[in-house]
């Protein structure tokens, strides 16, 4: 992908870091990542599953299961990657450890952290949040229900950019993509699950065959 404002894979690659639970992996992270990764033209989007959530309660479904699941969804999907050192990390899953590790392994990427504004909102009370903004840019996706609440507001006042500023920053900006809004989340689709409900499109196609065969989500929501 070396085009005009596009970047040497080789010696300055534009990654992309979608955190999450991924508790299933649905189309409201994965068409908003697409959108984020051809309006920045990432060269890689990298999905992380939390293995030790330290902010909400631990998942009912293993790490494992939701980190295989969330492969089978980005299948085909060119330049999507899941990465599971959350996994290999048996502390609480803290996104700035994350991207730091990232960091260091590629020193010279331009890293852009994706987020939905309902974290955004939240972002005060992410572990070293202001350490974060020292590695990477913030992708900001729009999530319908979810407005930019007066602390959202005061980090984009601050550090919100442009995708070209951001392309010549090292770090800390915050680049706003118009995203597509879709009504989903991952606590809806459990919902569904629990009552027998079929997640078709709501989910991709492979990741709902896995919902459907197994039981780990049956009369287990939360
Ligand atoms: P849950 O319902 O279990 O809390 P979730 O659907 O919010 O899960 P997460 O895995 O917690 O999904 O979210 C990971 C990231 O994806 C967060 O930054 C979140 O803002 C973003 N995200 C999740 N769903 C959407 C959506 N529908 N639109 C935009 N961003 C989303």
């Amino acid at each position: 992908m070396v085009g005009e404002g596009s970047s040497t894979t080789l010696g300055h690659p534009r990654i992309g870091v979608l955190g999450g639970t991924f508790d299933p992996v649905h189309i409201g992270h994965l068409r908003p990542a697409f959108e984020v990764q051809t309006a920045l033209q990432l060269d890689q989007v990298r999905l992380v599953p939390c293995h030790l959530t330290p902010h909400r309660p631990q998942p009912l479904r293993s790490s494992r299961l939701r980190a295989s699941m969330t492969g089978l969804g980005i299948q085909g999907l060119d330049g999507f990657v899941v990465d599971d050192r959350e996994l290999q990390r048996d502390e609480p899953s803290y996104t700035h450890d994350t991207l730091a590790s990232l960091r260091a392994e590629h020193p010279n990427a331009e890293l852009y952290f994706l987020l939905g504004v309902d974290s955004l909102n939240g972002f005060d009370t992410w572990h070293r949040w202001r350490d974060i903004l020292t590695l990477c840019h913030l992708a900001l996706m729009r999530r319908p229900g979810y407005a930019l609440n007066a602390f959202g507001q005061s980090l984009m006042n601050e550090h919100g950019a442009t995708a070209s500023e951001a392309r010549d920053a090292a770090c800390g900006c915050i680049v706003s993509i118009e995203t597509t809004e879709l009504r989903v989340s991952s606590t809806a689709i459990r919902a569904l699950l629990a009552r027998g409900g079929d997640p078709r499109y709501l989910v991709p196609d492979p990741v709902r065959d896995v919902l459907l065969e197994r039981t780990d989500y049956q009369d287990k929501h939360d």
